[in-house]
């Protein structure tokens, strides 16, 4: 039975109330929203390791970093210490996208070495497979050979993966007719749309959903439906391709439920801002309110190399809309793989994003952080506020490094003239004034 079976039938599994414990909330009132698809409990059955992960509706939004190799940079250690760096920042999930090296290997080590939700994209290794080990084109790649490729990935123990089932003849044809500046930007969308076009075919993931769902359904897997037509810059963004695929993922959607398999949906890309709360409303409306896993979103085009602040601004925007999963950018996204650091860097500034969004969305205990800091830097109270940052390590470095103003226990920006200081001393005064 699965874990939307069993909520359905009133059960609340050791998966929901382990993942309740950690959310801090009543078993029950999340058994109730796995069963109505607003929530999901993300952990394949053979990922012995894992532990699970709730996303969904009223509880913490996630955040998600993506590693994995290229064809350019495939070392093994690189990308492991990146995991590592990734669990280290607080990340609550990892997607392994890669697509150079040993990649069965990388995974592998990836799932060994963390307890976090992993998540991947099947067909890309299934392409990069049918290029490189069967020495044939990427198009000639067989239904078959994409099944296969998921079943590897679900028998390694991967909870959840993106299966890009939107991309659709009639998206295609949308997109064509209207015309975008971009195109299909997403890795897979872009393999599938070509691979349809070569083989003048529909979509198997499409055509062969029913097959997808029994397949994923011993696994207890989730599906992250994909958005092979997100907007890759913000003049596509909302367009005809983008809300098209958002209509049939909603279709998709119920007929996942009705299997008993758990879905998620994945969303936009690039969104300029006053078009973000629109975006979650209307995945929220047209997909029966089944968690939002978003990229982003990019708020403008012009910041490479600060993309990681592009994406926690949309966000913010999104978590605060609704969105109940972060997938982070880094500074080096549109231009390389990331390093170690980007990685770092960009998990502490998507769950900045998804903080500030929890605060607005009342999840239990967001607001309560923000008060303990405030209260630890009123009372110049510095091992508090380290304890309570989001990097505490670079927040102890910095301060470090100005050189402390130890005499009056401020810092180097106002020392003896801290407005904190001032205030408590006269706290201080007129309690002695009685
Ligand atoms: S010295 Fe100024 S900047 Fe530093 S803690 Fe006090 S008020 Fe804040």
């Amino acid at each position: 039975m699965t874990q939307l079976e069993a909520a359905r039938q009133g059960i609340i599994t050791d998966k929901m109330r382990q993942a309740a414990e950690v959310e801090g909330i009543d078993p029950e009132i999340l058994r109730s929203r796995i069963a109505e698809g607003t929530a999901i409990i993300c952990h394949n059955n053979l990922h012995k390791n894992g532990i699970p992960l709730a996303v969904g509706k009223g509880l913490r939004t996630k955040v998600n970093a993506n590693i994995g190799t290229s064809k350019d940079d495939k070392n093994i250690d690189k990308e492991l210490e990146k995991a590592r760096v990734a669990v280290a920042a607080g990340a609550d999930a990892i997607m392994d996208l890669s697509t150079g090296g040993p990649i069965d290997e990388i995974r592998a080590a990836i799932i060994r070495e963390t307890t976090v939700c992993i998540g991947s994209v099947p067909l890309y290794q299934a392409a990069v497979d049918t290029v490189t080990r069967k020495g044939k084109a990427m198009v000639d790649m067989t239904a078959d050979e994409i099944f296969d490729g998921i079943r590897k990935h679900l028998d390694d123990g991967v909870d959840f993966i993106t299966v890009h089932c939107g991309v659709t003849r009639a998206t295609v044809e949308r997109m064509d007719r209207e015309g975008r500046i971009m195109e299909v930007v997403s890795r897979g969308g872009s393999f599938t749309v070509e691979w349809m076009t070569h083989n003048n075919a529909e979509n198997p993931l499409y055509e062969e959903f029913d097959r997808l769902l029994e397949l994923v359904k011993p696994y207890d897997a989730t599906l992250s439906l994909g958005d092979g037509f997100r907007p890759g810059c913000i003049a596509d963004a909302t367009d005809r391709a983008q809300i098209f695929e958002l209509i049939i993922l909603g279709e998709l959607t119920q007929r996942a439920w009705a299997a008993g398999i758990q879905v998620m949906i994945e969303g936009p890309g690039h969104v300029p801002l006053n078009q973000i709360e629109t975006n979650i409303q209307l995945q929220k409306r047209l997909c029966h309110g089944a968690p939002f896993y978003v990229l982003g979103p990019l708020v403008t085009d012009i910041a490479p190399g600060y993309d990681h602040i592009t994406c926690a601004i949309g966000g913010t925007l999104a978590a605060a809309a609704g969105a109940d999963f972060l997938c982070y950018v880094t500074a080096s996204e549109h231009l390389r793989l990331p390093t170690v650091e980007d990685v770092h860097e960009g998990v502490i500034a998507c769950r900045l994003a998804a903080h500030a969004g929890d605060i607005v969305k009342g999840v239990k205990g967001a607001i309560d952080k923000d008060i303990a800091m405030a209260k630890c830097r009123k009372n110049l109270d510095w091992e508090g506020q380290f304890a309570l940052a989001l990097d505490p390590a670079k927040a102890r470095r910095l301060r470090a490094e100005s050189g402390v103003d130890e005499e009056h226990g401020a810092c180097t920006m106002c020392g003896e003239f801290c407005a904190y200081k001032v205030m408590n001393e006269r706290k201080e005064k007129q309690a002695d004034a009685g």
